[in-house]
């Protein structure tokens, strides 16, 4: 048993060093990922807990395994903080991502083959929302719906047009690349018009939705689908949410023994304890934070002549236009990362790129927040950007950049 006992650095050498690099490498780069966090060292604890030696099919009281009371009070915890969290009815804190949890709704809401109308992955949605490469696109009918090409925010007008022209069986709103309020009751109000069902995946604006800063979906969705692991800085995962019981019943169902076996208990502890993080007040003034920050960013991005598609954001997170600098996102991804900035390549409403190339970068803030900068860090993020931008092809000045970023970031130390 001599080999139980022995610490990872000792056990396996190549994955602690790469472990160790990674920790070097989220310390000292700007995190400007807007689809990432960094979790506490109480999240962290959980998920590297012995919870993920248990089997738990099923669900608390109901399980196919035995010698599961504990795993039980973890996943109970998990269920009544996250109902708390969103003035919720029901939970289910099962899915093993938000891809998961997405196929769970679209399985409890709608047939295959039926009709699905989601936003265009380039104008904002996600794969799982009608890509012809994912499950979505590939066995549903999907059809798309864009931003308006004036405002590059979702036209209703035109929303409800398709939406009474296609009929679908259910609309989905939400998105990945939206730095804009989506108006919950107007979708609503379109899906009761044809009597289709509506999806709302808040994955990226969960915080927001959490603490007040967003309108809620809960009053006006069928189902509300997220992930733990962006805005509200837990593990990796998913959840679904509804208030209605019958539909409760069914996405436990679609869960398991839908599409998933063995729940990951470990991830569902640290998914509690993430929620419980969540219902402290000092999350309120995180969420806040994060989104003044961004807007700091944009306003900052915006004077020094950066274009921000739609003018600028509402939340977490923004999109910049390089076209306008005649650059391709795809060369400033690789500039900003050579400067120790990470951030991603996107494409954008109209873009004329291929989505590996794109016009566009998306950036945000909830990492950068978390580690405790604000409104002045905010001004010279801006000015690294711009210089990125400014100097793509000069590999000495985005060394100097590069140097400056991690004179920043050793002021903002983690897991020390
Ligand atoms: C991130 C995201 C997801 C999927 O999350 P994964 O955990 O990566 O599967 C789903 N929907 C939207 C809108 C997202 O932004």
């Amino acid at each position: 048993m001599e080999f139980f006992e022995r610490k990872l650095k000792d056990s396996d050498s190549e994955i602690w060093a790469a472990i160790e690099k990674e920790k070097e490498r989220q310390n000292k780069n700007l995190e400007l990922i807007a689809s990432e966090n960094n979790v506490s060292m109480a999240v962290l604890e959980a998920d590297g807990s012995v919870l993920t030696n248990k089997y738990a099919e099923g669900y608390s009281g109901k399980r196919y395994y035995g010698g599961c009371e504990y795993v039980d009070v973890a996943e109970t915890l998990a269920i009544e903080r996250i109902k708390k969290l969103f003035n919720a009815k029901f939970a289910n804190v099962q899915a093993h991502s938000g891809s998961q949890a997405n196929m769970a709704a679209f399985m409890t809401l709608v047939n295959v083959g039926d009709k699905v109308m989601g936003m265009d992955l380039s104008h904002g949605g996600h794969l799982t929302h009608g890509h012809p490469l994912n499950f979505s696109g590939s066995l549903y009918n999907i059809v798309s719906y864009q931003v308006s090409p004036k405002t590059y925010q979702i036209d209703y007008d035109e929303l409800r047009e398709i939406a009474v022209r296609e009929k679908p069986r259910m609309i989905i709103a939400g998105a990945s690349a939206y730095p804009r309020f989506i108006d919950f009751a107007k979708f609503r109000q379109i899906c009761d018009e044809i009597g289709a069902s509506l999806m709302v995946d808040i994955a990226h604006i969960g915080g927001q939705v959490a603490t007040g800063l967003h309108p809620s979906p809960l009053p006006f969705a069928d189902i509300v689908t997220g992930t733990t692991h962006k805005t509200l800085r837990g593990p990796r995962g998913g959840y679904l949410l509804t208030n209605n019981e019958e539909i409760a019943k069914k996405i436990n169902k679609d869960i398991f023994p839908g599409i998933q076996g063995g729940p990951l208990m470990h991830i569902i502890a640290a998914k509690a304890v993430a929620f419980g993080e969540c219902l402290k007040s000092e999350y309120k003034t995180y969420m806040q934070n994060v989104n003044e920050n961004a807007k700091a960013l944009a306003e900052e991005l915006v004077k020094k002549g950066v274009c921000i598609v739609s003018g600028g954001t509402d939340n977490h997170l923004m999109l910049l236009d390089v076209s306008k600098n005649n650059l391709t996102g795809k060369a400033v991804e690789v500039a900003l990362d050579k400067a120790g900035i990470s951030a991603n390549k996107n494409t954008i409403p109209f873009d004329t790129q291929k989505p590996m190339v794109a016009s566009g970068i998306r950036i945000g803030t909830p990492s950068v927040t978390t580690r405790g900068m604000g409104k002045g860090e905010m001004k010279m993020i801006a000015d690294f950007i711009k210089r990125v931008i400014d100097n793509v092809d000069n590999e000495s000045a985005l060394v100097s950049i590069r140097d400056e970023v991690y004179s920043l970031t050793a002021k903002f130390p983690m897991y020390k």
